[in-house]
């Protein structure tokens, strides 16, 4: 695999970054992750877009420009030969001295982008048999409309997800589903999907900006707003968005299930269109 780092195009055992780094050190690092679908980027300028919103709130210098990141991204497909999967990119505060303090303005930001092949990205199993989802409080820190690599915390959420025999889990605070561990959180019930407003609370997803507003166009009902739990396991269906699972349904939550406790049809067909538009507009 030939990996991206601080304008160098490496074989991936020669890739490195300082001790020093304050990813590293500190997690200050933020990252996105796009997919990429017969060897096109999916979504690339909304991608580009939250990772400058991101560097900004977190004062950070952006090391490149999106023309310079669209090359990066583009230079890995062709070298990896990516035509189904993933690419990861990463920047962080750059190495200096460990200080809790920023270190001075000069210091280089560290960029690194590599690439993950997912041969099933589209057609993970998932899609036929439905996640099965299990709640946990949400113990994040408050600001998670940064795409921070602070990834600890949804790390033992997953892990706890998979000792309760399920595939993944949505956390919850002050008795509302916030998000999933990687991917924002849908219901629908009576054709109304429902999903928690934008705020500092949750990722303002890409996939889920492009769903809803394909669902708008399709004329579906869309409330942006907190759901419960209970709520939630009174719903006809449920899913999920994220780049790397698209529109994923989601048939129970902590053991119960939700409508037939099989993937339904308003999910399938907000997957279809998501895929099929996502394919078009592609670069
Ligand atoms: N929420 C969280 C916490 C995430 O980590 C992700 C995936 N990065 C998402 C939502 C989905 O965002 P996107 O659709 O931009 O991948």
């Amino acid at each position: 695999r030939t990996v991206y780092v601080n304008g160098e195009y490496l074989p991936e055992d020669q890739a490195k970054v300082s001790v020093f780094d304050r990813g590293f050190l500190f997690a200050d690092a933020v990252y996105e992750v796009t997919s990429v679908l017969d060897g096109k980027l999916i979504s690339f300028p909304g991608h580009a877009a939250r990772l400058q919103r991101s560097l900004t709130e977190l004062e950070m210098a952006s090391p490149v420009s999106d023309a310079e990141l669209l090359e990066i991204h583009r230079e890995l497909i062709t070298r990896n030969d990516l035509t189904e999967g993933l690419i990861y990119l990463q920047v962080t505060r750059g190495a200096a001295d460990r200080d809790f303090l920023y270190p001075a303005p000069e210091t280089v930001p560290t960029l690194v982008l590599f690439t993950q092949a997912k041969p099933a990205l589209e057609h993970s199993p998932m899609v036929q048999t439905g996640m099965k989802i299990v709640t946990i409080p949400d113990r994040r820190w408050g600001r998670r409309d940064i795409k921070t690599t602070q990834l600890l915390y949804p790390s033992m959420g997953k892990m706890e997800a998979r000792a309760r025999g399920a595939d993944d889990a949505w956390m919850v605070e002050d008795g509302a589903v916030t998000e999933g561990t990687s991917n924002n959180a849908y219901i629908i019930k009576d054709g109304v999907i429902v999903t928690r407003h934008l705020g500092e609370e949750i990722l303002h997803g890409i996939t889920r900006k492009a769903v809803l507003a394909f669902a708008r166009e399709a004329q579906m009902k869309v409330e942006e707003r907190p759901f419960t739990v209970e709520e939630a396991l009174s719903a006809d269906e449920a899913f999920i968005t994220s780049a790397s699972s698209f529109v994923t349904p989601v048939v129970s939550i902590d053991g119960a299930d939700i409508g037939t406790g099989r993937p339904g049809k308003v999910v399938a067909r907000l997957r279809e269109i998501y895929l099929d538009e996502m394919r078009k507009a592609g670069i």
